[in-house]
């Protein structure tokens, strides 16, 4: 008994030695000016597809849709009223489907970069640099620039080498931190979020063909407090960090605009608050604190 618990916590202890020597937290980002926080907007403008995948009803499928005809088009007024640069992570896929909608988001100002090619990733190597290819050529091809960041589970190694210099997934730290592959290579920066500051989270109901009869649209007023306590928390402390993640099938509704536009409202009157493209969080954070590693 005593031997496998010991057993057991050496496991524990080299798992955590693990993550530490894969994880370099941020530890002072130091921001521009007087900023006490940094604020990335970020849309995952996926539309349809992941919907696809999934197989589900036509209804559903639809709600997908709307992101594309009304929800893309609803938040980038709304961040361009407020002079905030958004990052607008998309499927390439939607090049082919709503290419106004990504070409008029880039012309506003704002990043918009991979989310995979039709919101997968392959396991097949050969496959899976097809997809991250197109990815990245059919943004660049609409918006004119190279994406240099993604919200995917792509391999490190292949995202490098496609000049990627920074992912947005997980939630392992509150902050940016740096990720290497488990031998120390191919690190790119992290910009994490939370379920609990996902729009999905709170408006989503019958969606995935859920059984959980708890899953209810909640009302946007109590979202927003939500929102504001975790922004006030982190701003607060100083060298905050806040990725407000939004799907615009989700808060491209009305009412949901409304209440963005009344948070963005409510932050800017505190003040001290950085309303960057997740691009130019990355750089500023590789500027302030390279990787102790090193850029390999
Ligand atoms: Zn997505």
């Amino acid at each position: 008994m005593t031997e496998n618990l010991h057993a057991e916590l050496d496991e524990i202890g080299a798992v955590a030695q693990r993550h530490l020597a894969r994880h370099e937290p941020v530890t002072d980002p130091k921001w521009p000016g007087d900023a006490r926080i940094a604020v990335n907007f970020t849309a995952d403008f996926d539309a349809m597809l992941l919907r696809r995948l999934m197989n589900e009803p036509p209804m559903q499928l639809a709600k997908g849709e709307f992101g594309g005809r009304v929800g893309i088009w609803r938040l980038i007024e709304l961040f361009d009223s407020h002079d905030v640069q958004a990052t607008i992570f998309t499927p390439g896929r939607i090049c082919e489907l709503y290419p106004r909608a990504v070409a008029a988001a880039a012309q506003s100002g704002h990043e918009v970069t991979d989310h995979m090619w039709e919101h997968r990733v392959p396991k097949e190597p050969e496959l899976e640099r097809d997809h991250l290819s197109r990815s990245t050529e059919a943004l660049e091809r609409l918006t004119g620039k190279r994406g240099v960041g993604t919200r995917s589970g792509h391999s490190h190694g292949l995202l490098r080498e496609l000049g990627y210099i920074y992912r947005s997934n997980g939630s392992a730290s509150h902050r940016p931190h740096y990720l290497r592959d488990p031998d120390g290579s191919n690190v790119l920066i992290n910009l994490p979020f939370h379920y609990s500051i996902d729009d999905a989270m709170f408006y989503s109901f019958a969606w995935m063909g859920t059984p959980v009869a708890a899953q209810r649209i909640s009302d946007p007023e109590r979202v927003m407090e939500l929102w504001w306590e975790a922004f006030l928390q982190q701003h607060a402390q100083g060298g905050g960090y806040l990725n407000i993640c939004l799907h615009p099938f989700v808060s491209g509704r009305a009412q949901r605009v409304l209440m963005l536009d009344r948070l963005i409202r409510r932050m800017k009157e505190k003040g001290g608050v950085w309303f960057p493209s997740c691009e130019a969080v990355a750089r500023h954070c590789i500027a302030v604190q390279p990787p102790a590693g090193g850029w390999n």
